[in-house]
């Protein structure tokens, strides 16, 4: 059996990689990279990435405005994300969240919308695909409130996790998926490789988050998925399993996720 792997976040449409997509899809299936979650953060790269899904198998569309964007973009753009989640068009919701690190919004805009957006995945039936940075004290106090489905958290993923093993134990503890990204394999990221030992194999998901955060060996460069399996290679070490065993779980994983089975 041929590894396949799951780049669980991507911005496909970013500015920095959309030029030349079809080369960057084409390589990420040269390098097994045969399904990708496609993160649409304005109402532009959300057309491009419907047509997108329309054209490659195995690309799949989530839709928000970030926290950084809400305050200026937040009230544009969710009618029309809202009337595609509710058109079947998307896959999940997100990325939303809470950011108190950069400030692009205030915590009220940033909390405001976060309750809507999870308003929004819960009448769907989607999944949420959160970004959280220094709020994770607020974060989970709004998932708890806002979140529910008779008695249990519905489902989602925290993206690109950096914060502490008691943040990540939270995560984990309501059922959630979390997501590491090539920070993984930066040589300080010593207590996310502890993270990554930890984390129970079918919680966990990857991802490059391309175009940022380029692995290791191709630090300084645009990221794009076919570099996920670098990450992937780090989280095998940190846990002394197989490459082979992480990339099948944490795409098992990710298809659970988002719902869907393999169409490979
Ligand atoms: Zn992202």
């Amino acid at each position: 059996m041929t590894i396949q792997y799951f780049d669980s976040h991507a911005h496909l449409c970013n500015d920095e990689i959309y030029p030349t997509i079809d080369s960057i899809i084409g390589r990420a299936r040269t390098n097994q990279v045969t399904n990708i979650l496609n993160i649409c953060t304005d109402l532009d790269t959300l057309a491009k990435g419907l047509a997108l899904q329309k054209k490659y198998p195995g690309i799949y569309t989530a839709a928000a405005t970030t926290p950084h964007d809400i305050e200026l973009e937040g009230e544009i753009a969710f009618p029309t994300i809202a009337r595609h989640a509710r058109n079947g068009d998307l896959t999940a919701i997100g990325e939303t969240g809470l950011d108190y690190h950069r400030h692009g919004a205030t915590a009220e805009t940033q909390k405001y919308f976060l309750r809507r957006y999870l308003q929004l995945a819960l009448e769907c039936k989607l999944p949420v695909v959160i970004h959280c940075r220094d709020a994770y004290a607020d974060f989970f106090k709004i998932l708890d409130e806002e979140y529910i489905v008779e008695g249990k958290h519905a489902p989602g993923v925290l993206h690109c996790f950096t914060g502490t093993l008691e943040e990540a134990k939270e995560v984990i503890r309501r059922g959630w998926f979390l997501s590491l990204s090539g920070i993984i394999t930066f040589k300080k990221s010593l207590e996310l490789r502890e993270i990554a030992k930890w984390v129970p194999l079918d919680q966990l998901l990857v991802e490059t988050d391309s175009p940022y955060l380029a692995p290791q060996s191709k630090r300084g460069s645009i990221n794009e998925p076919s570099f996920v399996p670098e990450t992937v290679t780090a989280v095998a070490s940190a846990k002394g399993i197989s490459v082979e065993e992480v990339a099948k779980v944490t795409s098992e994983n990710c298809f659970r996720l988002i719902q869907k089975t393999s169409q490979t």
